[in-house]
């Protein structure tokens, strides 16, 4: 059945002015929101292309050959970026997610990781730097990823049938090449290898037992994610999403799983572990994990803050504008007026979409189709 597709209205071009406060004090690593929410996580989108055409984040009858994408003079150059991830792990962060579009299609995104690894955070520790991809160029870029100081790395995976990941990429892509991607990444030594699956209603989720029992006891833990109602062009409709409550009872089933307490604050994913025969969580066999970003909002902990590619920086998933960080980097604003903006920015946020989701009304109206895509922030 044909879905129904929103024509992508150009909303790249929404974005805010930062002021520079005209004092500031310096960055402490401590810095909240009107929610007393810390800044941890920076996610860096670094292209706004891909090589896919995932009918839920760039339907391919929106983003076809008349698509502009960005000129390369408009991306932040690797100078830029690694400028910005300095001031913000300055003000706290201490992950860092390469994203997009797709990463690996950025030219030498390598020697952007070597520069992001010279980072310290506040405790003069390494950051945590990892990157999420389709995994189509995975299997050659592994090496050279880990030998500039790449950590993990995420690799999104909706299905192990052919067919079906043909048909959910929408460009005839293999699956063995993904399973190849993600065999190199181990090889080389990344650690935390993670697959995420998007679940999708009457698509792929008749796969989910297979991927489980693929992934269990491999060292790679395999995430499910909720369809998102992300950006303004994929036809999400609640049908569509398959509870992660469902998920677990649907593995719980076959196979028992044990629940885990969380890693972190701010984490997404509720994990669950594989129980071995006396009924306790088996490490050899490892964990999965949920990510419920529909039914289950986590907003209350969102210690995280996404960069485009052009410099824009969005202080929630489904934010309607962006600030325009590039302004102040091609201008002549000094580290400490940028760092100051930055706090400015972070401590008016009070984004909780998700929270909000279940009052908003059905179609979300004006709002949606506002809403920025996810390959232009990444996930
Ligand atoms: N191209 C890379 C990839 O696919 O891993 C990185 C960018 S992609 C936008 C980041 C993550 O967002 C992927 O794991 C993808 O599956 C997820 N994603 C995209 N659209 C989504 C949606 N509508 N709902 C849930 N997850 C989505
Ligand atoms: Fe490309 Fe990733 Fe979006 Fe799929 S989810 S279209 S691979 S950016
Ligand atoms: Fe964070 Fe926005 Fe997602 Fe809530 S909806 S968890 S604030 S990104």
């Amino acid at each position: 059945m044909a879905e129904r597709v929103i024509p992508l209205v150009d909303e790249r071009s929404r974005v805010l002015r930062p002021a520079v406060p005209a004092t500031a004090s310096p960055a402490t690593g401590e810095l909240f929101d009107t929610r007393a929410r810390p800044l941890r996580d920076l996610r860096i989108s670094v292209t706004d292309r891909c090589n896919f055409r995932c009918g839920y984040c760039m339907p391919k009858e929106v983003f076809d050959k008349h698509h502009r994408y960005l000129p390369h003079s408009d991306l932040l150059s690797f100078e830029e970026i690694t400028r910005l991830a300095r001031l913000f792990m300055a003000h706290g962060v201490h992950k860092i997610r390469l994203t997009g579009g797709e990463p690996l299609l950025r030219k030498d995104l390598e020697k952007l990781v070597a520069q992001l690894a010279e980072l310290r955070t506040t405790e003069g520790r390494l950051p945590d730097l990892t990157l999420t991809t389709n995994g189509s160029l995975l299997a050659r870029k592994a090496r050279a990823l880990k030998d500039a100081g790449l950590q993990r790395v995420t690799v999104s995976l909706d299905s192990l049938d052919d067919a079906i990941f043909r048909r959910m990429n929408d460009v005839d892509f293999p699956v063995a090449e993904v399973l190849a991607g993600i065999e190199a990444a181990q090889a080389v030594g990344l650690k935390h290898i993670k697959v995420n699956m998007v679940v999708k209603r009457g698509t792929n989720d008749h796969e989910i037992p297979r991927m489980a029992r693929h992934f269990r006891g491999s060292g790679v833990t395999l995430r499910f994610i909720e369809f998102m109602d992300v950006g303004a062009t994929n036809g999400w409709r609640m049908d569509q999403v398959l509870p992660s409550a469902e998920v677990v009872a649907r593995l719980q089933s076959e196979l028992p799983l044990v629940p885990l307490s969380p890693n972190a604050v701010g984490e997404t994913a509720q994990r669950w572990g594989w129980a071995g025969a006396d009924g306790r969580h088996d490490p050899a066999l490892g964990e999965i994990g949920v990510i419920s970003s529909v039914t289950r909002a986590f907003c209350g902990d969102c210690n995280r803050a996404r960069l485009s590619m052009e410099g824009r920086l969005y202080l929630c998933l489904f934010a309607t504008q962006g600030w325009d960080l590039r302004s102040l980097l091609r201008g002549d604003a000094s580290d400490a007026q940028i760092s100051a903006a930055i706090a400015a920015i972070w401590q008016g946020r009070s984004d909780r979409y998700s929270e909000l989701r279940a009052s908003l009304p059905p179609d979300q109206g004006e709002q949606r189709g506002r809403r920025i895509e996810m390959s232009y922030i990444g996930g």
